[in-house]
């Protein structure tokens, strides 16, 4: 795992492990507020470990960023925690993340002892504003990659968690795409020092505009290519001819993993296309 510091008293890690996924800390005089976990109990043990007995702080929040075991799985190694999520999360956590958890530690010996944690305060609509010690933490609903994705703002140090709304490729199969423009828009010329993606580096302040432009010009060519092969009936197959490359991304991020995202989104939107009625269909088109 990797640990960097982005200011005075945020930490970010970054799994060696899975996906470059990140988690990071806030530290106050009263306790850390830590944003996500990880997924494989070493990492998320050395993060307890850094934070609890080297810097003596101890972990009194964590926000769960969306129910994805990615970023949830290490919530359990926080027990004394307040847990925190939006609504949405606590659901889907309570299905899918158990349901996931249960297939997950058949085949992979090192979750045995991750156990699913429901959190324990929610919200739904508007902001939620965590205050410990002298820093707040801003929490708002960001849906797109999931249903229940959030993002936090450090508001003190103007350093964004963007969780997977942010990541070296939008990825939406298991959320929904207008929803992720819409998303993507809303985090736009906010003068923030840093977003933290979920997965991948750090996105410093120069690069942040032009990070969210490339994801949403992504979005964009890839719903362009979807619908002409949806107008034309074309053979499904036709929809791999759009590389990466040709949307303005590179496939070398996250060990080549998001050539395999770039694909599931371009099916997903073209599924999604397909079943939609004509004449919303049409709407689309003016
Ligand atoms: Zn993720």
């Amino acid at each position: 795992m990797q640990r960097e510091r982005v200011a005075d008293d945020i930490y970010v890690f970054t799994s060696e492990l899975y996906a470059q996924v990140t988690a990071g800390a806030v530290l106050t005089p009263e306790g850390a507020i830590l944003i996500d976990t990880l997924v494989f109990p070493e990492e998320s043990r050395a993060i307890r470990n850094f934070l609890e007995n080297r810097l003596s702080c101890p972990v009194r929040y964590v926000i769960n960023t969306h129910y994805h075991a990615d970023h949830t799985y290490g919530t359990c190694f926080f027990p004394d925690a307040q847990v925190v999520a939006h609504a949405r999360c606590y659901e889907l956590l309570d299905t899918r993340g158990r349901a996931g958890l249960m297939a997950a530690q058949q085949s992979t010996g090192e979750l045995r002892d991750v156990e699913v944690v429901l959190p324990h305060l929610v919200f739904e609509t508007g902001t939620l504003s965590i205050h410990l010690g002298n820093k707040t933490v801003e929490l708002w609903h960001s849906p797109g990659h999931s249903p229940d994705s959030i993002v936090c703002l450090v508001k003190e140090d103007r350093v964004l968690f963007a969780a997977d709304t942010l990541m070296p490729l939008p990825y939406f199969v298991d959320g929904n795409y207008d929803d992720f423009i819409e998303s993507l828009n809303a985090l736009r010329n906010s003068g923030y020092e840093n977003v933290v993606q979920g997965h991948g580096e750090v996105v410093l302040r120069g690069e942040v505009e032009e990070v969210i432009q490339a994801n949403l010009s992504y979005l964009n060519i890839i719903r362009r290519h979807a619908q002409q092969i949806v107008d034309g009936k074309l053979p499904i197959d036709t929809l791999n001819d759009l590389t990466i490359e040709a949307c303005g991304k590179s496939r070398i991020p996250l060990n080549g993993l998001v050539q395999e995202l770039h694909l599931a989104n371009l099916r997903a939107l073209y599924d999604e296309l397909l079943s939609r009625p004509a004449e919303e269909h049409r709407s689309i088109l003016v």
